[in-house]
Parts: structure tokens; C-alpha cells; sequence
């Protein structure tokens, strides 16, 4: 393996500030952010992630390129190799995982259960394996999901609700893995940060989601489907842009290996910590359509259809008051102003003439 090689010899690895990271998802959308976030500070960073084709591989390829520039390390695998990634963990000595690979998407789990099954629970535990045998053992940060919350009556969520069982393949495999990181918290003293991510938005996005796809639809001048929850009302979403949820994760890791105040939820020496990372307001479909049309000079025509049991949640919002005491977190880009980024972002990547799938 010529990675191995020259992951070896890299000086890019070499830690500058004592941080030495493992990435894995490094080519998705939060992972390639985060990855030049840390790179960016100093930290030494390696990337790691399968490259699936569950959306626009060519997207996931740019990315790559993009961490490339910035001096990102990356190993094309699976979390589910456990040869490489003893490999990997052999040659390099981290002092932090920040584990944002997963299959994500809700309605691709009704034809493919599995691969979430695979991605999202059997990767964890081969990540965390080795994670308990090196020496020392790194600090773990991991991306969970607000979708854990289900649908419950209370809004905003906190991280000490009770939760019901998730109403979709994609949570219920999220809400494993806090059991099982959990479990390994409590076994073997590793370290771990569950952070609950809510609807994340902004440039180099995923071409999956909502406002991704209603920009290409609007600029098609196709109609898009706007679907209202229980008796007739309109979705809500806790919106958090990208930036803000980088910063997130940043204050995560800097603070993984410490235990944390009372208002935590803390077992055994090391911390377990789980932060729910949202904006801390639920703006409805419609209005960020508007804000879309508005950005786009454009206007769209509207199905709107009421949603019958497909497995979403349909008014979702998050207190994050203990991520602002613990982490510092507290986001700063409002609706509009990240809308705005992701529309220019989406603008200059799909005009320019090298792009391939146009039809992500
Ligand atoms: P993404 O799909 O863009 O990134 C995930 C990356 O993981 C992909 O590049 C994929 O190729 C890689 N991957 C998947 N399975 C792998 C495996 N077995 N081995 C190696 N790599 C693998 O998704 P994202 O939006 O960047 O999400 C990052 C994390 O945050 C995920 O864990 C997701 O569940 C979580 N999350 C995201 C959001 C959101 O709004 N984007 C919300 C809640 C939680």
C-alpha cells in the first residue's frame, strides 16, 4: 500500500501542536470543512473515507482535490477494513478521532437498511476497537444526530430528554451508536463526544438535501414538492450552517479529553459528553424557500402535499444551551446570510464548464 508508504514518511503529518487527528467521511460534506478547519490551525490531519456513491461521486472527487490544496492527507478505504485501518493506526499515533463517515440519507433505508447497518453501526465498533487498543487511546468525536429525538411533543430538545424510538432506519442506527460508544465510555474509559448535528446547510453541501435540491429545481424552473406535517402544517427545521457547526466541532475535540461541570452527563473517568449542535430556532419549508427565490431572483411553483407516514419528523428544534456553557458554541450566521454563501458557492461550482454531473 503506497499510502502507507508515504503516510510514513509525510512530514504534513507530523504534529505541530501536539494534535494529531484522524478524520473519517474527510470527502463528505461536514468531514472536508472540518479537515481544512484543523489543518488550517496546525493540527497534523488524516482523512479517511470510502468515496460511496450515494450522491455525486464527482462532488465527493472535488472535494478531495480541495484537501488536496490545503494539504490534507487522504486514504481512499473503509472503516470496515480492519487491515487498513490497523495499518493506519499503527503508522500514525492520534490523539483524536473525529468519526463524521456514515450513510446518511432517510428514505435510501427503506431499499438499503444495510448499508446503514454496515456504515453506521459495524464501522463504529471497528473504529472504536482500535481506538481502545492503542496507546494512549485518542480522544473520540463523533457525528450522532438530531433525528435521535424522534418525533416528541416537547420542543426545544435537550440532551437529558427522554428519547422514543426513532421513527427512521437512518436515527435508530445513530442512537445505537450512542449506546455502543457509550458502553465502550464506560468498558474501557475512552473518551467520547456524541454531538446530535441538526439540518446542516452551506457551500459544497450535500446535493441530497432539501435546499440543495430545491436551488438546482428552482434554477431548472421546475416545481418542487413542499411537504406539510400533522394536521396540515408546515415542516420546521433547526437550520445550522456549516461555519458554526465547524466551530462545534473544533470546541469538541480542544475539549475531549477533559471532564466536564455537573450539567454534563458524565460516568466513569473518562467523559461521555453528547451536545446537541443547532441553531437554537425552527425556521418552517416555506420560508426557506422564499429566502432561496429571493437569493436566485427566481420564483417557484409549490405542490404542496401533506406527508403521510414516510418516516420524517415534522417540526424539529433544539435547545443548545449546554454546548454554549461547555464549548463556547454559539452560532452566528443567520438564514439568510448562509443561504446567501451556498447560492454563490452553488452558482460558481455549477457554471463552471469542468464540472461533470450537472445532475447531482
Ligand atoms: P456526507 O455523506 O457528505 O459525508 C459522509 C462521508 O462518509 C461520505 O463522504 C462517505 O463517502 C463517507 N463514508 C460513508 N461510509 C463510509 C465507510 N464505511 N468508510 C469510510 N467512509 C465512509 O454526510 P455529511 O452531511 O457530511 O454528514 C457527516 C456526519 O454528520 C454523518 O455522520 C451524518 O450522519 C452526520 N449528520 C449530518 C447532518 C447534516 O445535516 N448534514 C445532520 C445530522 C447528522
Amino acid at each position: 500500500t503506497s499510502w502507507h508508504q508515504t503516510l510514513r514518511s509525510s512530514a504534513r503529518i507530523r504534529r505541530h501542536n501536539g494534535i494529531s487527528v484522524l478524520v473519517t467521511g474527510a470527502a463528505g460534506f461536514i468531514g472536508s470543512h472540518v479537515s481544512i478547519a484543523l489543518k488550517n490551525r496546525g493540527d497534523g490531519v488524516v482523512g479517511l473515507d470510502n468515496f460511496d456513491q450515494y450522491y455525486s461521486p464527482s462532488l465527493k472527487k472535488t472535494r478531495r482535490d480541495l484537501l488536496h490544496l490545503h494539504g490534507v492527507f487522504i486514504v481512499d478505504g473503509d472503516i470496515n477494513d480492519h487491515r487498513l485501518l490497523t495499518l493506519l493506526f499503527s503508522t500514525v499515533e492520534f490523539t483524536h478521532v473525529m468519526h463524521l463517515a456514515a450513510q446518511v440519507g432517510v428514505q435510501y433505508a427503506v431499499e438499503n437498511p444495510y448499508a446503514y447497518v454496515r456504515s453506521n453501526i459495524a464501522s463504529l465498533v471497528t473504529l472504536l476497537e482500535q481506538c481502545k487498543l492503542a496507546d494512549p487511546q485518542p480522544a473520540i468525536v463523533w457525528a450522532s444526530s438530531g433525528s435521535v429525538y424522534g418525533t416528541q411533543n416537547k420542543t426545544p430538545f435537550s440532551e437529558m430528554d427522554r428519547v422514543d424510538p426513532p421513527t427512521t432506519i437512518y436515527a435508530s442506527t445513530k442512537k445505537t451508536g450512542e449506546e455502543i460508544t457509550h458502553t465502550y465510555n464506560r468498558l474501557y474509559g475512552l473518551s467520547i463526544t456524541g454531538l446530535r448535528f441538526f439540518t446542516v446547510y452551506g457551500p459544497w453541501g450535500r446535493p441530497d438535501m432539501a435546499y440543495f435540491s430545491f436551488t438546482k429545481r428552482i434554477l431548472q424552473g421546475k416545481p418542487i414538492t413542499v411537504y406539510r406535517g400533522k394536521n396540515h402544517v408546515d415542516l420546521a427545521r433547526d437550520f445550522i450552517y456549516i461555519d458554526d457547526i465547524v466551530k462545534g466541532c473544533v470546541a469538541s475535540l480542544d475539549t475531549s479529553g477533559k471532564s466536564i461541570g455537573s450539567g454534563g452527563l458524565k460516568n466513569g473517568s473518562a467523559p461521555y459528553r453528547i451536545f446537541n449542535l443547532g441553531n437554537g430556532s425552527p425556521v418552517s419549508v416555506p420560508a426557506l424557500v422564499t429566502i432561496l427565490e429571493e437569493n436566485l431572483k427566481m420564483k417557484v411553483m409549490k405542490d404542496v402535499v401533506d406527508m403521510c407516514g414516510n418516516g420524517d419528523d415534522s417540526f424539529a428544534y433544539v435547545n443548545i444551551s449546554l454546548a454554549e456553557r461547555e464549548l463556547g458554541y454559539k452560532p452566528t450566521t443567520d438564514l439568510q446570510t448562509g443561504l446567501r454563501e451556498f447560492v454563490k458557492w452553488y452558482l460558481w461550482y455549477y457554471g463552471k464548464p469542468c464540472v461533470q454531473d450537472r445532475n447531482v
